[in-house]
Parts: C-alpha cells; structure tokens; sequence
C-alpha cells in the first residue's frame, strides 16, 4: 500500500491490533473492542474492520467502493492467514471468515451477519479431511447457505417476500421437514447424510426462488457479504431503528470480517454469551447462557432455549440444566478473569461473546451491554461504591428516562394469588403490564395507534418487529433465552418483556394461542409480570411503583442531590399530591391551580351561583360561600409543605368552563339551582368565546371581577395566619397569571397586596407572602424588565408560551404534530421538550431583563416541561432558580437537574 494511501482497512490478531477502543466512530463498536480486546493480549480470532468511513462513501459515490479497498482487504486477509496458519479458497486448509456489520452505538439484530464464509465445493473436501467431521463441515455449510441467501441474495437485493414467503423461512421449512419425517427433536440429531442431502435442496430451493446460483466461489461470497453489510444499513429495519433511537444517518456501518471459530464441533465446543453483571436486576454477579455444540447466532437468536453459564445463575426453571462452570470448569475459569478483566478495563458492564472451539477458549465480542433502568441505577451505585467509577459518572451513567422504569407499576400481588397463570417464562423485562393479544408486529402497531393496549406475543422476534414490539405493551415469545432479541431490545427500552415461554402454541393462521389446554383468540386480555416470568389471564390490577424502597435508587438520588444547584419542585393542588411530591423530594409547590379546587362537589354549586349573578354584589355572596373551602385547602397544603414554598396561582381559566355544556345537564342545574333553564342557556352563550385560550382568562379574570381574586387572596392570608398562629412555618407566594402588561400586574398586585394588609391586620398576625407572576405570553418575556419591577418572582408557564410563541393551540395541535414529528419537520414535540431556539429564547431574555432590573428575582418554570430532562438541563443553564413539574416526575428532574450541573461542570473542564 503507498504511504499516502488512505486507511479503510484496520488489522487484528496475534496481540496487535491497528485500531483501539477510542476509535468506536471509524470502527464501529465491534470494530474498536475487538482491536482493544486484542490489544490487551485477549484471545480474539484475528481479522480485520472496514471503515464506517467506506460506508458513508459508498452511497455517496452511487454504491462504489473507493479504488482503494480492494487491495487493502486482500492485504489484511493475507494477514489473516498468516496468523491463523490458514488460507482463504484454499482446498487443502481453508480459512473460513465471519462477515458482520457494526455501528458506533450497538443495534441489537438490527443488521447483517454472514457466518462460514469461504466454504465450496473447493474447500468443503479439505476441511473435511483436516476436522474429520464430515457431519460438522455440512452443518457449517446449510448454515452458510441460509444465511447468505436470507442476507445477501434477498435482503440485500432488496427482494421483499410477504411473511412467510422469504427463503429463509423456505430452507428451515425443508429443514423442519427431514427433522419430522426421520422424527428427530433437535437439529444436533441430523445426520451427515441428511445434512447432505438437505444442502443439494437448499441449493435447489436458492435457485429456484431467487433465480440465482448460491456462489460457489469464496471471494464472491466475501465481498457478497460486505455489500449486504453496507447495504442493510439502509434497510426498512435499520432505517426504523435508528429513527426510533436516534441514531443518525451519517454515521454509516463499519464491517467486522473475522476468522471462523466453530463452537459447533462436537462436545468439547460450545458458544455462549454473558454479562459481567445482571443486565435485568444489576446484581454484581457473572451472568450469561451458553450451548453446547453450537454456533454463536444459536443463543441469540433464540432457536435453542440456553443453560446458565454458572451455578449462581440458576433459577427454579433452569436448576436442571447444566452450567459451563460444571461441564468445562476450567475454560469457565479463565471465561471468568476475563470478564473480570475486561469490567475492570472499560469500568462498565460489559456484553460479551464467547465461542470454545475443542477445548480453546476465543473472545468473540465486548461491548457495553444494554440494561435496563433498576439494573442501570444499582450498578451505577454499586460500582461507585466499589470506587470503580466516581460518584459524577454514577450520575452521568443513568439516564433519566431509566429513573422512569423504576416508577413503573407492577402487577398487584395479591391480584396476582387468585389470578390464573398460564405459562411460565423467563423474566427479561420487569414490571407489569396489562393488555390484549395480537401476533404480528403490524398489528401490535395499528392496534395501538387506535389506543388500544397490546402484547405481542410471538415464537421469537425478529428486528423486523421493531415497531410492533416498540408500540406494545410488552413482548411476549414462546422461544429465546435471556439473550435474545426480544430480550435484548425490550431491555434497552426499560420495556415489559418475558421470553422463552414455552407452553405458548401460537397459531397465527387461526389467530390463536393454545397454552395448557386453554384457547385465547388474538384480542384477548393477559397479563405479564416481567420481573418474574409469569403470564396470566385477563386483566389484572397494576400497582404504581414504589421507588422508595429501592435502596440503590435512594443513593443514586442522595448523589444526585450533592451535585445540583436547581432546586426541585412540584405542581400540586391537593395535601395529597403535595405529600407524595415531598416524599419523592419535592422542595416546594412551584404551582398550586387553585381552579382545579373550583370543581369540588360541595362548592361547584357556589362557582355557578358566582357566575351567573349579574352584580358584585351577588357575585361577592356567593365568593363568601366559597372562601372557607378555599382556606382549608390551603390550609391542608400548607400544612403538608410546612417551612417550603408555596406558590397559588389564582384563578386561570374562562368562566364557562365550570358551567355545563348540554342541554341535559343545564336543565338538572336549573332544576338544582332554582334557576329557569333560558336565563342558564342564556348566560352560557353569553360566556361564549370564538378562542377561549386568548380571551377572558387570567389576570384579565381578575382585572374585570377584582372580587374573585381578592377572595382568593383573602383564603390564602387568612390560612397562613392561622397557621402561623399555631406556629407552623407557610412561605405563600402568591402567583398572577396570563399577565401581558405591566398594569395588569400592578392593578392585581393592588388588590392582593390591600386584601393582605386588611386580613393580618384582622388577625392580628403577620405572615410574610410575596406576588409574582407568570410569565406565559411573549409580551410578557419582551416586558419583563418593566414587570419586574413589581414582581417577586417570575414563573415560566411554558404551555402557554410555547401555544403563543408558535401560534399553535396547545389543544388541538395533537392532531397534526405527530404527523410533523414522523416527517421529520419538527424533531420534537414542543410541548414535551421545550423549543429551545423559539421558546427559549423568550424565556432567555426574560430571565435577562427581569434580573437586570433585579437581580434577586426568583425565577422557575410550572409548564408541563419542568419534569422533561432535556428542558430541565435548558432551565438550568438559563440560571432559572428551581423547575416544578408533577410529583412522579420529582425523582427525573431531580436527577436530570444533577445531570446538567456536571454537564457544564465537565464542559468547563
Ligand atoms: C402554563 O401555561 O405553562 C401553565 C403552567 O399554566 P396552565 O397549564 O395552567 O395554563
Ligand atoms: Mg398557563
């Protein structure tokens, strides 16, 4: 190769590798771990990794490799057979090559692997001769075939059969057949002879159905390879999970092409993968699954139900099966220094593979391995604790949304005693959840995009399910280990999931599922309980998770608080809600909407009477009927955040809204009211508003009835007086909403302030209160200097703002916002994620002009966004003093807020 010749091919074997762990972009991760593991003097079967690089240049050059490849792999392959005393086509002695994709972030199944390239009739006779299994030679061979003929002569030549019609499904069709006709159980019961037989009609069956010969050449078959690995990178399944993961497009797929080792040939081969750790519970302990006399994709791909790797990895359902620890202890002891070796090198749970060729152990694989949210926060903690990583990378290791699993319910206990089981399986995803049958993963979709709750239930998944399985409830399969695909991509979504569910007969031409002697039709109703593999009949309670009692939860969460500068609150209008906020953390009400308080059943009836009396008067009667249901409202909050913060929004929405709408139910209300149905009718039309969301709500409520507002404020003062007087610490801070222009503000101020003065100096008793307002207009964010001048904090009502500044109604925009998001005009929902470049900038200069006019303003945020992560790391970096979002969110925003300030920390570095 010239010197200045650009590098798309890196090297591995024999203890040096050209690549290392760091160079995951160029590499891939397979790539830039199998070069690290070399490294590390790690038994790994030399090969070599092209480029991501090759790939990102191949489609933009039309599907064309760069002039330079060609001479590049035929040099590494030169250095492959050296290594392994081997040659590639070689009659005598072939070397035979694996053909695998690998991105930078993994894509569990998402992409191609060809296995046992180089086997031909060239090279069949010679590695015959030299292995002196006949039998074991034929295997490698119809696996071949099926492989490369599902992979590269379908897949990749862009063939698309309908379900069931893919010649994949067309070889193990004759497979299944010869194995019943001669009434054999597992394929390792297949003969030479029958192997032989079955790879002249895999040949006919390849020519028939894709009008093509299966190549009989070696180079044709690796570079056949490598095209479909670049290829399957734009296939409908990896273009779908990347969407769905966010993986961009760019990056592109490096190629792993590796020599061959065989843990199929005979007894004292096996292949397996395992974990360092618990990948479902966390528990530091090595875990994983291994088969005996078989090929790695075996294990993942979930044709034979796997035995555990070691005696602490048994359970009820597996203690019969043999581990690797009893059959090969000493191969499992060296298995085992090296994932030890290897946790410690990466200081993270690592993913490995594994293949023991007669008696020698090869490290196929390592990779960070996929867990999920109570696996990821335990270890995280538990590996802090070992000092094997700081207390900041515990934090950083977590994602939020993980925290979110751990608030996920599970199925109710005792719900669970009298419920019927149906089947038993293993426990690959924990949680519970609820929901009915469907069998294909297009179904799983429509159902649910019809709201429907679904499980798929399946023999195996496969990444065509991906959006079936992402749409589900939970995954549901009647074949696979712990390591499967529907295992491994239910883990990494936190998702519901059992497998290996062996009872479960599923006849998709009937649309049933037959499970000890029951019949359930697609449609029907079952329940799953994830965390312990057990799947049962109809509908069964769901319980809210209860992450208190999460031991390594409550440290990650001490953690978290020793690195946040963002306080954390909640939005909560009951004692009840504020008490589960507290114990989830909260550090004050950042928003009580005391409207929610309007709709009490034994007050509704004085809403209305304020409503429709036309004079203050009247209205100011019936506000007095409802003062003292106010005050005890407050008075029950206030109790329950006794010494924190409480904000009290006053009255927000349009008075219509607490009036009925029907017919019907507006003449029950005249009836209840005394009051004649024409003059109700008439005041709902009079009430009528073409926007309501830009009308007659808010502080404009207040500017034109002062008297709601003043007898809110009057509930507020009076219950902290009482309060005070029993010695109980209340901050309120009293909130006016929807201000646009400063002598909105000041006109409310006025009333508030007056109304105060007039109760304390009723009760005798002072209580400090401060008024701010919210900040959810954009007149508002461009005014903020002149509004904070009367203000004692702002508080950012992002619902709102976000409805405004984009023009978009916060009600309807459901309707046609998915449709955006699909289509890639907008990367995210709005109202989930706070539109950083729009929105936040309001709220950017907003927080600049209101501490420009003082600089102690207290500013936070009470839209939906202040529980979202991505949004709370933006409100930290604006130097907003707290969020407030729902209690269940407390824990995420807590944690997510940690996550920003070492963010910036690091970025600073
Ligand atoms: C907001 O607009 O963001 C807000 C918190 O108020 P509401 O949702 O009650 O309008
Ligand atoms: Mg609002």
């Amino acid at each position: 190769m010239a010197k200045s010749a650009k590098k798309y091919v890196y090297f591995f074997g024999s203890g040096k590798a050209d690549g290392k762990a760091e160079m995951k972009n160029l590499l891939g991760g397979k790539g830039a771990n199998l070069a690290e593991m070399t490294n590390l003097g790690i038994p790994v079967p030399a090969g070599f990794t092209i480029t991501t690089e090759v790939c990102t240049l191949y489609y933009k050059n039309n599907r064309k490799y760069p002039k330079e490849l060609t001479p590049q792999v035929d040099a590494a392959v030169s250095r492959v057979e050296k290594i392994m005393g081997k040659k590639f086509g070689d009659p005598v002695n072939p070397l035979l090559v694996s053909v695998r994709s690998g991105a930078r972030s993994s894509m569990p199944g998402m992409m191609e692997t060809v296995l046992n390239v180089g086997l031909t009739t060239r090279t069949i006779p010679g590695l015959i001769k030299k292995t002196n299994n006949p039998r074991f030679v034929y295997d490698a061979y119809r696996r071949l075939m099926m492989m490369y003929s599902d992979v590269v002569m379908e897949k990749a030549a862009g063939i698309e059969p309908h379900d069931g019609h893919g010649i994949r499904h067309k070889l193990e069709t004759a497979l299944e057949a010869v194995k019943k006709k001669k009434g054999y159980r597992s394929d390792t019961d297949l003969t030479v002879d029958d192997l032989k037989l079955l790879c002249d009609e895999f040949k006919l069956i390849i020519r028939q159905s894709l009008k093509k010969d299966f190549p009989d050449n070696h180079k044709d078959q690796l570079w056949g390879g490598i095209s479909a690995v670049f290829q399957s990178w734009m296939g409908k399944r990896a273009v779908s999970y990347r969407r769905i993961e966010k993986i961009p497009e760019e990056w592109g797929t490096a190629v792993n092409v590796q020599s061959m080792v065989f843990g199929n040939t005979g007894d004292n081969s096996a292949t397996g993968v395992a974990f360092t750790r618990n990948p479902a519970t966390g528990e530091n302990v090595f875990f994983g699954e291994w088969l005996p006399n078989a090929q790695g994709e075996d294990v993942v791909a979930g044709i034979r139900t796997p035995n555990p790797v070691n005696n602490a990895g048994k359970t009820d359902d597996t203690r019969h099966l043999h581990s690797l620890e009893e059959v090969m202890p000493r191969l499992y002891k060296e298995l085992f220094g090296i994932q030890k070796r290897l946790e410690r090198h990466y200081t993270d749970m690592q993913d490995i593979e594994f293949t023991i060729e007669d008696g020698r152990l090869w490290m196929l694989q390592t990779r960070v391995g996929k867990r999920n949210g109570q696996a990821s926060i335990r270890m995280a903690v538990e590996m802090a604790r070992q000092k094997l990583i700081s207390k900041e990378t515990a934090i950083l290791r977590v994602k939020p949304d993980q925290l979110d699993e751990l608030l996920h319910p599970s199925v109710s206990p005792d719900a669970e005693k009298k419920a019927t089981e149906l089947a038993k399986g293993l426990p690959a995803g924990p949680g519970g959840a609820v929901g009915r049958i469907v069998l294909t993963a297009d179904d799983a979709e429509a159902w649910a995009k019809k709201g429907e709750k679904v499980i798929l239930v399946r023999n195996e998944t496969s990444p065509e399910d991906v959006h079936g399985m992402h749409a589900a409830e939970a995954i549901l399969t009647a074949k696979g280990g712990m390591t499967s695909h529907a295992a491994l991509v239910a883990r990494g979504w936190g998702k519901c999931c059992i497998v290996g569910c062996s009872a479960l007969d599923i006849r998709i031409q009937s649309r049933e599922v037959h499970v000890g002697g029951r019949v359930l039709k697609e449609g029907d109703w079952i329940t799953l309980n994830g965390t312990k593999g057990r799947v049962y009949e109809g509908k069964l309670t769901l319980l809210p998770a209860d992450p208190e009692h999460n031991p390594w939860y409550k440290e990650l969460m001490k953690f978290a608080d020793l690195f946040r500068t963002l306080k954390v609150r909640t939005n909560a209008d009951t004692p009840e809600d504020s008490a589960t906020a507290r114990i989830f953390g909260a550090e004050g009400i950042g928003l009580c909407r005391t409207e929610h308080m309007f709709f009490g059943p034994d007050r509704i009836k004085a809403v209305r009477e304020m409503i429709l009396s036309d004079s203050v008067e009247g209205r100011k009667k019936a506000l007095a009927k409802l003062l003292p249901f106010q005050k005890g409202d407050f008075i029950g909050i206030f109790r329950e955040m006794a010494g924190l913060p409480v904000t009290i929004r006053l009255l927000d929405p349009p008075l219509h809204e607490f009036l009925p709408h029907t017919d019907k139910d507006l003449q029950e209300l005249s009836k209840d009211m005394s009051v004649p149905f024409d003059t109700l009718n008439a005041k709902n039309q009079s009430l009528h508003e073409f926007n309501p969301m830009l009308g007659h709500r808010g502080c404009r409520l207040g500017v034109t009835y002062p008297e709601i507002y003043e007898m809110q404020a009057r509930a507020i003062i009076e219950a902290a007086c009482e309060l005070a007087r029993q010695k109980i610490k209340v901050i309120p801070e009293i909130m006016i909403p929807l201000v646009g222009h400063v002598n909105e503000l000041d006109a409310m101020k006025k009333v508030v302030v007056a109304t105060a003065q007039q109760v304390m100096k009723e009760s005798k008793v002072k209580v400090a209160y401060t008024v701010g307002t919210m900040i959810e207009l954009p007149r508002a964010a461009m005014t903020a200097d002149e509004i904070a001048g009367l203000a004692d904090f702002f508080s950012f009502g992002t619902n709102d703002l976000t409805q405004t500044v984009y023009g978009l109604s916060r009600d309807d925009a459901g309707r046609f916002l998915p449709y955006y998001i699909e289509h890639g005009i907008l990367k995210e929902d709005p109202f989930i994620t706070i539109d950083q470049s729009g929105v936040g900038s309001f709220m950017k200069m907003a927080v600049e002009k209101g501490r420009k006019v003082k600089k102690n303003l207290k500013l936070g945020i009470c839209g939906e966004h202040g529980g979202e992560p991505k949004s709370v790391e933006f409100c930290h970096n604006i130097g907003l003093d707290y969020v407030s979002c729902s209690p269940f969110r407390v824990p995420i925003a807590r944690f997510a807020a940690a996550q920003a300030a070492l963010k910036i920390k690091s970025k600073r570095k």
